[in-house]
This record gives C-alpha cells, sequence and structure tokens, in this order.
C-alpha cells in the first residue's frame, strides 16, 4: 500500500486546522487504497495551534506534528516537512484550504501514471488582490525568469506533490537562504501543472504584507541569479565609458577655444550621481555577502521543541 505525506505549516491557525482536519477526513474516507500521514508543523505560532494539533494526533492514527521552538517561516517549515515526512508521495498544503486538498485525488492519479515527477498548481488569475500586489508579482516572474536558470511559473503556488525521488533532492538542496519555487524549478524533474481559481481563505488572516513579500522576491533573485552583480560591472563600465568621453570633450574644448570649463552645479550632479551608483552597487555585493555569510555559518533551519514521536530530526 502506498503512503501519502501531507505537510501542513501552521503559524497562528487555530481556526483553520479544525476545518482542515474535517475536510481531510472525507479525502481520507474516499482513498482507502492509500495510507496516510499528515505532518502538522507548527511554526512557532502564538496562539493555541500547537493544543489543537496535539490534540488532533492523539484522536488520529494518521496525524503526526512536530513544534518549532520559534517562528522559522514558511520556508524552514516546508523543509522541516520534507526531512520528515515519509510518505512515496509528499505534498505541501497551507492550512487555510486555499490549497483545496479535493485536488490530491486527481495529483495522486497524474503521479500513480508515471509520466509525471510531481504536479505542481498555479492559479488561473490573481482576482481579489490588491493591484499593486498584482503588478509587482508578476513584474518579480518576469524578471525572475530572464536572469536566472530557475524555471519560475507565473502564479505558482507552493502547493505540489512529489515522488519520494524529487523529495530527496530537495532534502539535499539545503540551503540557508531557502526559496522553494526556485529550488523546484532549479532541480527540474517533469512536472504537471494543474491551474484552479484563486479561493478566499478558510479563516484568519494573511501573514504576508506587501513588505515581506518583496522581501522574500528580492532573497529568491539573489539565490538564484548573479545578474545583479553582472550589473554592477556594466554600471561601472559605461560610467568609465561616459567619463573618457567627457574628458576627450573638455580637452578638445580647451584646445581648440581656450575656454575654462564651467559648470559647479553640473560638476556637483555627476559626483552624485556616480556616488549614488557605487553605494548601490556596493549595496548589492553587500547582499551577497551577507546571504555568503549566512550559509558559512550553517546554523539549522528549524528547532523542533516538542513533536508526536521518537524519529522526528529535532535539528535540521
Ligand atoms: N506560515 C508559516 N509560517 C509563517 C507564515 C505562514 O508556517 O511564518 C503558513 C501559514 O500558516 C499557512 C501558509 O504558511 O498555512 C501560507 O500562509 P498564508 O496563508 O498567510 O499565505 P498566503 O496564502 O496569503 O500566501
Ligand atoms: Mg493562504
Amino acid at each position: 500500500m502506498k503512503k501519502i505525506s501531507l505537510i501542513i505549516p501552521c503559524y497562528n491557525e487555530e481556526e483553520c486546522i479544525s476545518i482542515f482536519d474535517q475536510e481531510m477526513e472525507g479525502i481520507i474516507e474516499r482513498m482507502q487504497e492509500y495510507e496516510f500521514e499528515i505532518l502538522y508543523v507548527d511554526d512557532g505560532s502564538k496562539d493555541k495551534t500547537l493544543q489543537v494539533i496535539r490534540r488532533l494526533s492523539r484522536d488520529r492514527h494518521y496525524v503526526r506534528y512536530l513544534s518549532f521552538s520559534r517562528n522559522f517561516g514558511k520556508e524552514a517549515a516546508m523543509y522541516a516537512g520534507f526531512c520528515n515526512a515519509t510518505g512515496d508521495y509528499v505534498a505541501v498544503l497551507d492550512a487555510d484550504l486555499q490549497d483545496p486538498p479535493s485536488l490530491l485525488p486527481e495529483m495522486v492519479r497524474i503521479l500513480e501514471d508515471g509520466e509525471y515527477d510531481s504536479v505542481a498548481t498555479r492559479r488561473k488569475n490573481r482576482e481579489g488582490e490588491p493591484f499593486i500586489r498584482s503588478f509587482f508579482a508578476r513584474m518579480f516572474y518576469q524578471i525572475i525568469n530572464k536572469i536566472s536558470d530557475a524555471d519560475i511559473v507565473d502564479g505558482a503556488r507552493d502547493y505540489r506533490m512529489m515522488k519520494r525521488e524529487m523529495v530527496d533532492v530537495v532534502v539535499r538542496m539545503g540551503e540557508q537562504n531557502r526559496f522553494s519555487k526556485g529550488i523546484f524549478g532549479w532541480i527540474g524533474f517533469r512536472t504537471y501543472w494543474y491551474s484552479y481559481e484563486n479561493k478566499e481563505r478558510a479563516s484568519g488572516e494573511t501573514k504576508w504584507s506587501f513588505w515581506k513579500l518583496l522581501k522574500y522576491s528580492l532573497d529568491g533573485i539573489v539565490s538564484f541569479s548573479q545578474m545583479p552583480l553582472n550589473l554592477a560591472s556594466w554600471m561601472g563600465v559605461t560610467c568609465t565609458g561616459m567619463s573618457l568621453l567627457a574628458i576627450l570633450f573638455i580637452i578638445f574644448k580647451k584646445l581648440a577655444f581656450g575656454e575654462d570649463v564651467q559648470g559647479w552645479a553640473s560638476n556637483m550632479c555627476v559626483i552624485l550621481f556616480i556616488g549614488g551608483i557605487q553605494l548601490f552597487c556596493l549595496g548589492v555585493i553587500g547582499q551577497y555577502i551577507g546571504k555568503t555569510y549566512a550559509e558559512t555559518k550553517k546554523r539549522p533551519h528549524y528547532i523542533v521543541s516538542e513533536c508526536s514521536d521518537g524519529q522526528v530530526k529535532k535539528i535540521g
């Protein structure tokens, strides 16, 4: 009997979990030919999430959980899930039912056919999202696909189901700055894309503010592309070229017309402009050095303070 593991990252989801659990009960009932494991990852929630999950693991034999010592972020929660899931097929789902569990039977069917190694999901449109947010999101996907090796699909969600072989590779990708959509795209494998209408949260609020998303997308660019560093070099080359032309022009003017060069204001503009570009480029280099620093420390991605069984990797 094949086993399906579901990883559910939860941060302050006390209301959503019971709704999710009820929905899952129905699905598990319908898919009797499979064994299930639902692995809740409590990402340092401040509400009653842990109590709810603890109770569930007592009531249901297929529920496991682990709870972080603090909030490490959704990426760390997913990684902990991948490290500890034991199924032949492993899926990640949000606790808020925005990733409909009703798609699971279809996803398993596609994987069973053997043609694909993973089934990923994307939303059909960005309806219901603020204009600024969807504008920046579209721009982000266009930019990152141009400048990186990772094939990142616009509107892709983290909701996906993978075969064991692919999960093992994801676990091997132990980088600190995790950007899962990029990692999935970078490792390749044959992926089937499933589109569905965007759904509202079952309860509670999104944990992503605009600024958090912006930071996350910039992290994604730095993690998967060295283009910003090349940009710094090219800006340097362009500025040097322009200054050489300006020097030639000034020498020519002095020799031909003997005029003194005027223009304190224009001089200041140029100095400020070049200074700005230099600081910008330093900042870009700093971003990469910062990430390298974080990688070299090799700190764990997560620390588990409580779990349902002894097989859980406490630090990973
Ligand atoms: N989440 C998490 N840690 C965090 C933030 C979010 O584990 O620091 C979980 C959250 O509980 C949910 C999923 O990640 O199950 C997606 O979060 P959310 O619904 O806020 O994101 P959105 O769907 O708006 O992109
Ligand atoms: Mg959500």
